[in-house]
């Protein structure tokens, strides 16, 4: 089957899943020459089984809020593929949350996990429930609710979740406490623990740490560095936060972070004190990025999520990483960057960009990650969290950090071997889809068909 052919079938069986065929798209066509190299994968049908998940629950998740209210929301589990270890991959809370969107997040699960090194499979899950807004109390309710279903599912050995948006330690802890009970057992099932009860330290930092690491990789390659950089951040949860601290530490300038309501454009860039507020403020107050200008009087822009850009994008930088939600990059706002001489972009958020916006900086000869390789420090790390569990073993933070750093490296390096070999040099998205393709290829032909 040729891709033109096998696009059309992937289409034909997920028909309302834009986000899952939007991934699908962007892995079939860029793998494509690998099976010139391997026809035995084709014959095999390997990408046709990745596509289809090896399992999907869904579930009820019914539970009262703090005035006795009943609510029902639908959880989810989506179990990709575990031809190289455990199902691994985050819970996401967001109301845009549904089978299209977690389908395509396990998918890039599968790459992004192959390309870390640490042995794990592909896996992601979450529910359409708002945290915004709730009690701290109503949030326990739902946790454990989900709970009470999802703990059927999962297990340290053969599934184990982490965060996403809208699940962060406080989650995770409520999670982990509704599993123990019910299982009876204290074990590695979660990843992002606090670190009295199994966290890793690193583990809260490593997917924005990760973000810059790989960055400054792919600028060191080309003799540069991030040091004297301007950099737009987008987001300012615990992706942003972190790549944020990671661009001052390296002595870049961020200027922007943001939220689903608007913008901050801060000028003389956000320092480590600056950033302390922004931690407060999201991750303890819960507030909105707007009070940031408020209180260091700088510039902030509503944004409208219908509108054809986003005027983040529009403002002058040389390194852009966009660290929110899918989609919030397309062509567009591709060009605006691009315009203002925009040398890097590096996703943290998973498939931030559109296929339009990816094309316009590949053609314009723009550093560009995909987020599956440059945002894989988070999950690398839950991995060594992992690894520590089993071990019983706590590692100190200068050791996770030094194999956060070299994982990173590591990727780096493979995704561009294999964009080189398979005659796209300099092209990490090519590189890294088909780094990480060859891999659970290779266990998957091993394995028989299954
Ligand atoms: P958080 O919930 O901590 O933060 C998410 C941020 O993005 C918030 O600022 C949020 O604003 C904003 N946001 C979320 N949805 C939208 C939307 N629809 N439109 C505009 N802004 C939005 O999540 P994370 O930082 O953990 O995750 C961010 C991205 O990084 C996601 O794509 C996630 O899949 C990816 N990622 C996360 C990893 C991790 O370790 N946490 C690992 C690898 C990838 P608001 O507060 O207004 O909702």
């Amino acid at each position: 089957m040729n891709t033109a052919e096998l696009l059309a079938q992937v289409r034909q069986r997920n028909p309302h899943e834009p986000e899952f065929l939007q991934a699908a798209q962007e892995v079939i066509e860029s793998i494509a020459p690998v099976f010139e190299k391997h026809p035995e994968f084709a014959r095999l049908k390997i990408l046709e089984r990745m596509l289809e998940p090896e399992r999907m629950i869904s579930f009820r998740v019914t539970w009262q809020d703090d005035r006795g209210e009943v609510h029902v929301n639908r959880g989810y589990r989506v179990q990709m593929n575990s031809a190289i270890g455990p199902y691994k991959g985050g819970l996401r809370f967001h109301p845009s949350v549904n089978a299209s969107v977690l389908k395509f997040l396990a998918f890039e699960q599968i790459f992004k996990n192959a390309l870390t090194g640490v042995p794990m499979g592909g896996g992601k899950g979450g529910s359409d429930f708002d945290p915004k807004g709730k009690s701290d109390n109503e949030v326990m309710h739902f946790c454990q609710a989900f709970m009470s279903e999802l703990a059927r599912h999962i297990s340290h050995r053969m599934d184990v979740p982490a965060g996403d948006i809208g699940v962060g330690a406080r989650e995770i802890g409520y999670m982990f406490g509704a599993y123990k009970k019910i299982k009876n057992e204290f074990t590695g099932v979660f990843t992002g623990k606090g670190i009295g009860w199994g966290g890793s330290l690193i583990r809260t930092e490593a997917t924005g740490y990760g973000l810059i690491y790989f960055a400054e990789n792919m600028l060191q390659a080309k003799g540069d560095s991030i040091k004297g950089k301007t950099c737009l951040v987008s987001g300012s949860g615990n992706v942003a936060q972190y790549a944020i601290e990671k661009i001052i530490h390296l002595g870049g300038k961020a200027v922007t972070a943001s939220d689903s309501n608007g913008f901050i454009y801060d000028e003389n860039g956000i320092t480590q004190e600056k950033l302390e507020f922004i931690k407060d403020l999201k991750n303890n107050r819960r507030g909105r990025i707007q009070e940031y200008a408020e209180k260091f009087t700088c510039s902030y822009t509503a944004t409208d999520p219908n509108a054809d850009h986003n005027p983040l994008w529009s403002v002058p930088a040389q390194c852009a990483f966009p660290c929110a939600t899918q989609n919030e990059l397309n062509g567009k706002d591709a060009k605006n960057l691009i315009q203002n001489g925009v040398k890097l972009v590096a996703e943290g958020a998973n498939m931030p960009t559109t296929i339009e916006g990816i094309n316009a900086f590949i053609d314009q000869g723009v550093l560009y990650a995909p987020g599956k390789a440059s945002n894989a420090g988070g999950v690398a790390t839950s991995g060594l969290e992992m690894t520590q569990n089993y071990m019983g073993a706590n590692w100190s933070r200068e050791e996770v950090d030094a194999r956060l750093r070299s994982i990173m490296k590591d990727i780096h390096e493979a995704s561009l071997k294999a964009a080189q070999k398979f005659g796209k040099p300099d092209n990490y998205l090519v590189g890294a889809n088909i780094a990480g393709f060859i891999k659970v290829a290779n266990a998957m032909q091993a394995q028989g068909v299954i």
